[in-house]
């Protein structure tokens, strides 16, 4: 690719909007462009990456022995009825009725799809295990679209399906893909680790989650360093257990039971539950006067939002009602903040839960922890909350006798072990080797292919750009003409022409810009490989490589070069 012909608009300004440095640079190396709230356009060196991240992935998926097919972007809303997740799924589902009154689901995910495919195809043990899987464009109406394309509307996810006759089989494909997710990941170039993980409103039985370390995620593991456990917090064990469900309450009614009471003790719950990812949390009556308001930082709340937060319905403050500002809170909510006799309703900005952290069983608007009893199910100490619940803890606090830690971090896939959730419901059943008929098991497996380019950048950067791992980089070469002598030019074109033949992707910097701006996209670009073509060193019939990574240049004979960068 010529420089010269190529859409690669970077900017040296960071866009005020964008917080974080992966969001940042992806928009400065003009990767990608916004076109409304947590939708991109992905521009020509933007979607090479994605290209090559989609490629390791279509390898290793293969290589698993899945098959790729491809489901339709818009579903019959029937399909999500059978299953419930019309409704289960929540306001994160964007749905449309169509010019005949038809109902349409914008797929966030395909269970639906592909076990009506199982349903119709599936007939006899003989064709289990089979796994298919898809690359293709999710839709999510997320309540709170940020990070770029961390968490974006719409984003590119691979998600497979399996289908098994019994729990053996389940397993051996749920850990065949759980090490092809292993060589994803390395392959990429991006640190993970591996936790347990909630099955959110996916169902199901089991479930782990790759995640990669890194300050800007979203999520919140917890891990024993000794003994080698690792859970994604919403996941994190109870022991002794206590009956935790999810079930839509349409508040953490059994929050302030008898015995709780105070606002205090409603936040330390929700501090450890959530962390500080909640930013509001309103307090009601039981009669729905709303008595307090507690905010965070940023966070704007006007009317509007806290008619929207308190599900449609308008509200009045009670004249003695609190806003209470907690900006700075190191984690939870700054304390002691007052008390409030009989509040009964604490609403929780759901979106702002459902991101990382999250209350368990939320993930979901309006699905909240039930039966969770402060001082029942962990005990409130001076400041320190002694835990049996992982999730409750703090740093500092220990599980099994092991110290627990603390990290963020970003999901990047997901592999779930399903069980008959989907097939029960459409349908989705064999023939079994005695002629009996059941209900296939199934796993499902989702990666974030924009999440892995956007945290390749979070972990590979620096105040020049990006630092990609080759593997997934634009380009893997860059040869940066500083000059435009004829000798320096045709000395480029040779080059490149070697390189491209022996299969080397190179961008040619053929631009009528100076030589030092050409070095300050290679670096925001990120492209592993800089080779300089200049006056002086061409005179001695040498070339200047330099690695993006190191901060030395060398030399390298012309004649050589091709051979030496290949
Ligand atoms: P999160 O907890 O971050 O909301 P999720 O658990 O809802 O993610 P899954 O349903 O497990 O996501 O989807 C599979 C994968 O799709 C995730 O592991 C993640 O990599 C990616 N993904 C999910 N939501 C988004 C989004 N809004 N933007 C970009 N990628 C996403
Ligand atoms: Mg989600
Ligand atoms: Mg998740
Ligand atoms: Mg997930």
């Amino acid at each position: 690719m010529r420089y010269s012909k190529a859409l690669i608009p970077t900017v040296k300004e960071t866009p005020s909007d964008a917080e974080i440095v992966s969001h940042q640079l992806m928009l400065r190396a003009g990767l990608m462009r916004k076109i409304a709230s947590g939708t991109y356009m992905y521009l020509p060196a933007g979607m090479r990456v994605l290209n090559k991240v989609m490629n390791i992935v279509r390898e290793e998926m293969d290589r698993s022995g899945a098959q790729e097919s491809l489901a339709p972007c818009v579903h019959p809303i029937e399909l999500w009825q059978q299953t419930g997740r019309d409704v289960d799924y929540g306001e994160t589902l964007g749905t449309f009725t169509d010019r005949h009154g038809r109902g349409n689901v914008l797929a966030p995910t395909a269970e639906e799809a592909f076990t009506f495919l199982g349903a119709s195809e599936i007939n006899s043990y003989k064709q289990l295990p089979l796994n298919l899987y898809q690359i293709s464009f999710k839709y999510r109406d997320e309540f709170r679209p940020r990070f770029g394309v961390l968490r974006s509307r719409e984003f590119i996810m691979k998600d497979a399906y399996s289908f098994h006759p019994d729990d053996e089989c389940l397993q051996k494909t749920y850990m065949e893909m759980y090490d092809a997710y292993c060589r994803i990941f390395e392959r990429a170039g991006v640190d993970y680790v591996i936790v347990e993980a909630e099955t959110g409103e996916m169902g199901g039985s089991g479930s782990h989650q790759f995640t990669v370390p890194c300050e800007n995620g979203e999520d919140v593991i917890v891990y024993t360093e000794e003994g080698g456990r690792a859970w994604n917090i919403e996941k994190a064990p109870v022991d002794p257990p206590v009956k935790v469900e999810a079930v839509d309450v349409g508040a953490m009614e059994d929050v302030h039971t008898p015995g709780v009471g105070t606002i205090e003790e409603v936040c330390r719950f929700l501090k450890t539950q959530a962390s500080e990812m909640i930013k509001t949390l309103i307090l009601k009556t039981a009669e729905g006067e709303v008595v307090g308001v507690l905010l965070r930082g940023d966070h704007e709340l006007n009317d509007e939002k806290i008619t929207q937060l308190l599900g449609g319905v308008g509200y009045e403050m009670a004249d003695d009602a609190t806003v209470f500002d907690v900006t700075g809170a190191a984690v939870g909510f700054a304390g002691p903040v007052g008390l409030a006799e009989n509040v009964s309703r604490v609403f929780v900005d759901p979106g702002v839960a459902a991101m990382g952290a999250g209350i368990s069983g939320a993930n979901k608007t309006d699905y909240h922890v039930k039966n969770v009893v402060p001082g029942r199910d962990f005990a409130i100490e001076g400041e320190k909350v002694q835990v049996a619940d992982v999730r409750n803890a703090v740093e500092g606090d220990t599980y099994d006798g092991k110290p627990l830690k603390f990290k963020r971090g970003i999901e990047v896939g997901q592999v779930f072990k399903l069980g008959t959730k989907y097939s029960e419901k459409l349908g989705a059943k064999f023939l079994d080797a005695d002629g009996v008929e059941k209900p296939c098991l199934m796993g499902c497996y989702g990666i974030g292919i924009n999440r892995i380019m956007a945290s390749a950048i979070e972990l590979g950067n620096d105040d020049n750009g990006i630092i990609w791992p080759i593997s997934i980089a634009p380009w893997e070469v860059i040869i940066t003409l500083a000059g435009a002598t004829d000798e320096i030019v045709e000395a480029g074109e040779k080059l490149y022409n070697e390189l491209t033949a022996a299969g080397v992707e190179v961008l040619l910097d053929d631009r009528d810009v100076r030589a030092g701006v050409k070095f300050k996209d290679a670096d925001l670009l990120g492209i592993p490989v800089r080779v300089t073509i200049g006056k002086k060193s061409l005179a001695d019939g040498k070339v200047e490589m330099k690695l993006r990574t190191a901060s030395e240049r060398e030399d390298m004979e012309l004649d050589k070069a091709s051979e030496e960068v290949a």
